[in-house]
């Protein structure tokens, strides 16, 4: 064999770049900042939640505190059920993209499912909500001719990178203001297409977008309207469709987009829309097409979730969750603990330093068995970090009433100021 001229590295003449070091010097900026995040090792069993073993420090055993399996369906005896059979009768993958042979029955159903679920003609499938924002938003952008996304401030990273990616003329508007976004829609010529993009409930303050005249503003001016309910499917409405759904403006918003890894406590994200719409995003979004399809199982689990939490027993469960985050706003308050008022299940406890917030979280897991993950930056912004709190059904009194005695107690000892009574 020939070697190739000039391509041969001749003894001697190698540098050495040292990368770890490079990468380390940005991890202990992170590590002193109180940023660096470190994750628990749990593990889920059957029946249990909120409980959880725990292999990482601290306690053996926990209370999670900051699920996002705000129902607790990850462990509903239908969706295992259901995940059962399609695993015996499927198989574990898909085998495919879903264009080349992974396209099963059960993604067929769960799309009808979805559709329904939002009362739209049409549904598609994703890996998970991250991938159908970032594909979605990054195919509208850059496919239709002069688009600009009109963004809100508070967005989440998976839209803010589909914008990214779209490479298309954005505009940010002020966080739930619909006279800011009119004074950016009127800057723009009329003729073009434009995206309004913007969530129901906001993940970390839990508050929820004036829906209604976000869409009166986007539909005076002739623009699309983006909606992610990932925080918000299965959770609100009388089906759990979301707050679109309880608000009766689903057929008002263009594009509705969820995922199946929260409420419905299994994994993937979809969007939902017109036939035209979801064929546009099928056939463009490099996202949908060039990616292995879920596992049919998956399909099949998610598809029992969103079943049950349409009918009745979805109905008990969103009252019963109401009942315990309101159970637990009140005991809050009693101790004097600040947090944020919101409308929605999500409930921040305000401590506004990164290194408390991460001293307290790991007290709890440490003394208390309780586990919530600090939130510090750049989830949020410096100065607000938080713990998260998501109380589900299945939490009951005497978890809450464990939660609240433990952070009274260490409310003092971390020298954080209190509420105003
Ligand atoms: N949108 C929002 C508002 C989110 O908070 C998240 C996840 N935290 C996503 C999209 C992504 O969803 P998934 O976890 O299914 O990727």
């Amino acid at each position: 064999m020939t070697e190739a001229p000039g391509l041969t590295v001749p003894q001697g003449t190698r540098r050495h770049m040292d990368y770890d070091q490079l990468f380390r010097t940005q991890l202990d900026a992170l590590k002193s900042d109180g940023n660096y995040r470190v994750f628990a090792e749990l593990e889920r069993y059957r029946g249990a939640y909120p409980k959880a073993r725990n292999h990482g420090a601290g306690a053996d055993e926990v209370t999670v505190w900051c699920g996002n399996d705000y129902l607790g369906m990850g462990q509903h005896p239908e969706v295992l059920a259901a995940m059962h059979e399609a695993l015996d009768k499927c198989g574990a993958g898909a085998g495919g993209t879903r264009n080349i042979s992974g396209t099963t029955h059960s993604h067929v159903l769960l799309e009808a499912e979805l559709a329904d679920l939002h009362d739209k003609e049409a549904a598609l499938l994703f890996t998970s909500g991250y991938v159908s924002n970032w594909a979605a938003l990054g195919t509208l952008g850059s496919r239709l001719p002069g688009c600009t996304i009109l963004s809100d401030a508070f967005n989440h990273a998976s839209m803010i990178e589909g914008i990214r990616h779209a490479r298309c003329d954005k505009r940010i508007w002020a966080h739930n203001d619909p006279r800011d976004l009119e004074r950016k829609l009127a800057d723009l010529d009329p003729d073009a297409p434009k995206v309004v993009a913007f969530e129901s409930v906001y993940s970390m303050d839990g508050d929820i977008a004036p829906m209604a005249e976000i869409l009166d503003v986007a539909e005076q001016f002739g623009a699309m309207t983006y909606l992610d309910e990932v925080h918000a499917v299965g959770l609100y409405g009388p089906r759990g469709g979301g707050i679109a759904e309880r608000e009766g403006l689903a057929d008002r918003v263009t594009l509705i987009e969820g995922t199946l890894g929260k409420a419905f406590g299994v994994v993937g994200g979809y969007i939902t829309g017109s036939v035209e719409l979801v064929d546009f995003i099928r056939s463009f979004a490099s996202g949908f097409i060039f990616t292995t399809a879920l596992p049919p199982a998956v399909a099949a689990g998610a598809a029992a979730s969103i079943r049950t939490l349409k009918g009745e027993e979805g109905t008990g469960l969103r009252a019963r969750q109401r009942r315990q985050v309101a159970r637990l706003r009140d005991a809050l308050d009693r101790a004097g603990i600040p947090h944020l008022d919101n409308p929605s299940h999500i409930v921040p406890v305000m401590v506004k330093d990164p290194v408390k917030c991460k001293m307290l979280a790991d007290i709890l897991m440490q003394d208390h068995g309780i586990y919530v993950q600090p939130i510090n930056y750049p989830t949020v912004p410096k100065g607000t970090e938080r713990l998260r709190f998501t109380p589900s059904p299945l939490h009951d009194d005497g978890d809450i009433d464990a939660l609240v005695s433990a952070l009274h107690h260490l409310w003092s000892q971390c020298a954080l100021a209190r509420a105003a009574a």
